[in-house]
């Protein structure tokens, strides 16, 4: 890769690494001690409508290749990922903040994303209908949606692009992928992986530059076929009326505000270890983070009690530092938003049992207490915007039928978790819980293999699994009249 510094900082276009035009350059920050990380290019709609154009080219090429030289790609990206895991991690604790075990096994679950869809890729099938007319044949065969721009946030940096990227090179498809701002470097790694395995120019570019602009060419250029995001509802929103024009395809993943439900013959402890791992994995800086803790009155007791004590236990730190399970927050913003949170739960009576603040064993670096509020009530804006804080909120319930309303009372429908042995409870909790991924005594259930997305507010469509395919293949239905 073209760079003498520490971090990779160039975009890639049609198989080149490239400096901004005007050699303009993004600082990067590490959140841990706000220091200037690097300094990547960063393009404008020159360098973006360029990237348009390589894909747009490099389109019917590898489109026409074969599936299995596609694969192999992508396969060797796969392995390739694996062995830099150490590197492109350490490059993301310092872009992100997350704790360095965090990081590698994010880096891992994009190397397991490429290697699956370069198989998955493989099982395209179409479908052959019988017909009413003997004289007629029907088939379905899928076809490549075509380029597709993908716009990703900062809370994952390698996970997240990865399941576009790879099933859209999988079935042919080309790419021109934006990371947020804040974290380009990690995708410039991944991007170096593509590169090195083989990826021929053009399928695959990289362009850093500002999101409206790159958002503009995405769907005012006739080429790009499909936007592929993951970010904020309210972006998400704005997308769906700027795709109406060109009736771009769009996939969705956007906010979420998980319940985490624990009834009465779960075993307390193992469930307050779990539902503290997940709260506070990536500083609650996750899109299906569990953020509304539901427990059964019979075991709120024990329950909160232990949580407490586990989230006291957390340690806290830079998360290059060994033993640190908590890292920074991402920015200055993100402590402003906890704490106002938390103020404002606060003020309408809740009870702040552990942390609760921005820390002070600090001098630099955005560290904030996680956190265990009680005594909250549906008012509070904690209960209804998506907090991504490291904040665990805990509520009681009685009635089964009371919790699934209470906790589909909300526009997102991203994820849910419920803690029980009881198979009717589990089933019925299942069937009744309005959310795209539930957690059935796991608090991490994301894997390349199953489907991922929201229902209602929190997004359109679904990645991974073979849905995660399919959002990148047209389905074309071919009639054939055979001659009398
Ligand atoms: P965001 O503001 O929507 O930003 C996400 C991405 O969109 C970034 O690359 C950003 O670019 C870009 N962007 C910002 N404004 C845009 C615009 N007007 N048009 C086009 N692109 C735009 O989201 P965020 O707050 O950083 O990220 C956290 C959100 O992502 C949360 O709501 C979280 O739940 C959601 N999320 C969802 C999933 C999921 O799978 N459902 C996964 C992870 C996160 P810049 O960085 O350059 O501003």
């Amino acid at each position: 890769m073209a760079t003498a510094t520490e971090f990779p900082t160039q975009m890639y276009i049609e198989g080149q690494w490239r400096d901004a035009d005007d050699s303009r350059t993004l600082g990067v920050i590490n959140p841990a001690d706000e220091s200037t990380l690097a300094e990547v290019a960063y393009g404008g709609r020159a360098e973006v409508d360029r990237a348009i154009g390589a894909a747009a080219r490099a389109f019917p090429g590898w489109r026409a290749a074969s599936v299995y030289d596609r694969a192999r790609v992508l396969k060797k990206a796969a392995d390739l990922i694996r062995d830099r895991a150490e590197r492109i991690a350490r490059t993301l604790t310092q872009e992100q903040g997350k704790p360095l075990p965090e990081a590698k096994a994010e880096v891992l679950h994009a190397a397991d994303t490429f290697e699956w869809f370069a198989e998955e890729g493989k099982r395209a099938y179409g479908r052959t209908i019988p017909p009413s007319n003997v004289a007629k044949r029907h088939y379905v065969i899928k076809h490549p949606v075509g380029v597709v721009g993908t716009i990703t946030p900062w809370n994952f940096p390698a996970a997240l692009p990865s399941r576009k990227i790879a099933p859209a090179l999988a079935v042919g498809c080309t790419v021109v992928s934006k990371p947020a701002e804040q974290t380009p470097l990690t995708l410039i790694h991944l991007f170096g992986c593509l590169a090195d395995a083989g990826l021929p120019p053009g399928a695959a570019n990289l362009v850093i530059a500002p999101a409206r602009t790159v958002a503009d060419a995405f769907f005012e250029h006739p080429a790009v076929r499909k936007v592929s995001f993951t970010g904020s509802t309210a972006v998400g929103k704005e997308l769906i009326r700027r795709s109406a024009d060109g009736v771009k395809r769009l996939s969705l993943e956007l906010g979420g505000h998980a319940p985490l439900i624990v009834f009465p013959d779960a075993d307390v402890a193992q469930v307050a270890q779990a539902a503290v791992i997940g709260k506070f994995r990536n500083n609650g800086q996750v899109c299906i983070a569990p953020s509304r803790f539901y427990v059964h009155e019979r075991v709120a007791k024990d329950f909160t009690e232990a949580a407490v004590e586990l989230t006291r236990k957390l340690r806290l730190g830079d998360g290059l530092v060994e033993g640190v399970q908590v890292g920074p927050m991402f920015e200055a913003r993100a402590l402003e938003k906890t704490a106002s949170l938390i103020d404002d739960a606060r003020a309408r009576g809740a009870k702040v049992l552990t942390g609760g603040g921005r820390s002070t064993r600090f001098e630099k670096g955005y560290f904030f207490e996680p956190t265990v509020i009680r005594e909250v009530d549906g008012r509070m804006r904690i209960m209804t915007e998506e907090p991504f804080a490291p904040v665990m909120p805990l509520l009681d319930f009685s009635k089964l039928d009371d919790v699934i309303a209470a906790a589909n009372d909300t526009p997102y429908g991203l994820a849910a978790y419920v803690f029980t042995n009881d198979l009717t409870v589990a089933t019925r909790m299942a069937e009744g819980l309005e959310a795209g991924i539930i957690g059935l005594n796991d608090p991490v259930p994301a894997t390349p293999q199953c489907p991922f997305g929201g229902m209602k507010e929190s997004g359109l469509g679904r990645e991974l699994g073979i849905e995660g395919l399919d959002a990148y293949l047209e389905t074309k239905y071919v009639s054939v009249g055979l001659r009398g």
